[in-house]
């Protein structure tokens, strides 16, 4: 399915790493393959998929939302509903499994704001893998409970402490470590970026949600005139468009983080934004977030999973192409589709995902209601409750947080007592 030519889509994409490097990405690459091809892996994955991530996914009619949008039909494609509550345990499971058929002993994975962590925690937790995570320390200290889920899942947490202590340091510290131990390890990258082979196993892996998509609306005689989805590194929106890239219809939206304006710094627009430009970062060729001397600039944006400064290089070939139309969302306009589809159809979407559905309330109107707008809810909102709660409902969370505090601090006393108590005896 559109798949890389010697790893490039168009001009992006590619190997750009250090020879050490190259060995590892190589013998990925043939094992892919090789994999991809076995139909005892595939019954595996398939079989995993069903019982443990909990596929396929409900493709969801959404009555309300679409009379009140007065267009086209909105059908919302449920990934939430996915164990771990979001896409990424899609990438994770497959890669664990395919390294594990490898003979690899260890995972490591690098996460920003932790979802990508905690997805490969638990699929190392179900398929018996020791697994190391790597986290900038300012990420770790943000982000505390997908770390403590990723140590309940039994997964070491490791705090990185170079350059800004965020994402892109966690890259370099994974990839460091896996030039280091390329025999026993497997690196499992995140989303549908990085050096060649990565983006094509990537989209391979989340392909099921679009080839799921296309069963169901041919099952269900579903005319799809558009399908959304949002862009962080790419890995949920090229799986859900796979199937539907070598066609000329549906339209295919991606909705990057519009964050706060257009100002340097105060979004992650790499499609639409005045401040990205193209450049090789990390490993591969995409447009990224990036001054003159390459150096990267700051990102922002309510959704953690979309702060990200570079993009994957099949979607920057097919944005280049116009095959994909690029949107930004506003941090507002997220919130807002958050309330909409929580208030009018029960679903409460991840922010990450509410820019997906806020892209499909701005569009309804410009497809016939013969037709359907499918959006991808990438995530369920239930993690985002710490973002979400400071801006609906300010006072009372300040209130909850405050009322936390006091319940610790006096749980405290009470084991410093007992430990004290304990000691004397
Ligand atoms: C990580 C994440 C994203 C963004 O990553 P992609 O690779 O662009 O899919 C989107 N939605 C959710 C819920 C996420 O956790």
């Amino acid at each position: 399915m559109a798949a890389s030519v010697d790893g490039f889509f168009d001009e992006y994409g590619g190997k750009y790493v250090a020879e050490v490097l190259r060995r590892p990405l190589d013998e990925l690459e043939t094992a892919f393959r090789k994999y991809m091809a076995d139909k005892e892996f595939l019954a595996e994955l398939e079989l995993i998929r069903r019982d443990y991530i909990g596929r396929e996914t409900p493709l969801y009619f959404a009555p309300t939302a679409t009379r009140l949008l007065g267009g086209a039909q909105i059908y919302i494609k449920l990934e939430g509903l996915a164990n771990t509550g979001a896409h990424k345990i899609n990438n994770a499971i497959g890669q664990c499994l395919l390294a594990k058929r490898m003979g690899k002993k260890r995972i490591i994975a690098e996460t920003g704001a932790g979802q990508h962590g905690l997805a490969t925690a638990a699929a190392c937790a179900k398929l018996g893998l020791d697994c190391t995570v790597y986290m900038g320390e300012v990420d770790v200290r943000r982000q505390q409970p997908n770390v403590a889920a990723m140590e309940l899942y039994g997964a070491k947490v490791f705090p990185v402490r170079s350059g800004s202590r965020t994402l892109k340091d966690a890259v370099n510290e994974a990839m460091r470590d896996w030039a280091a131990h390329p025999d026993d390890t497997h690196y499992v990258l995140g989303s549908a970026l990085g050096p060649a082979p990565f983006p094509d196993i990537v989209r391979e892996f989340q392909s099921v949600i679009g080839k799921e998509v296309k069963r169901q609306c041919k099952e269900r005689n579903i005319q799809i005139g558009a399908m959304v989805a949002c862009v962080g590194g790419g890995s949920n929106s090229i799986g859900f468009f796979s199937p539907f890239i070598d066609q000329k219809e549906p339209r295919l939206i991606g909705a990057e983080a519009g964050g706060i304006g257009d100002g340097v710094g105060q979004n992650a627009s790499r499609m639409t934004g005045n401040a990205s430009r193209e450049g090789i970062v990390q490993g591969y060729k995409s447009r990224f977030l990036i001054d003159e001397d390459g150096q990267s600039l700051p990102t922002r944006s309510i959704s953690a999973g979309l702060d990200y400064m570079g993009i994957g290089p099949q979607l920057a070939a097919l944005g280049s192409s116009g095959r994909v139309e690029f949107t930004a969302i506003r941090d507002t306009e997220a919130l807002e589709a958050v309330r909409f589809f929580a208030r009018n159809e029960g679903i409460l979407f991840a922010l990450e995902s509410a820019h997906a559905g806020a892209a499909a309330i701005k569009i309804a109107k410009e497809i016939s209601p013969d037709k359907a707008i499918i959006i991808n809810m990438s995530g369920r909102g239930d993690k985002d409750v710490f973002i979400t709660s400071p801006v609906f409902r300010p006072k009372s969370w300040l209130q909850f947080l405050h009322a936390e505090i006091e319940r610790l601090e006096a749980a405290k006393d009470i084991h410093d007592a007992a430990v004290m108590s304990e000691k004397k005896e």
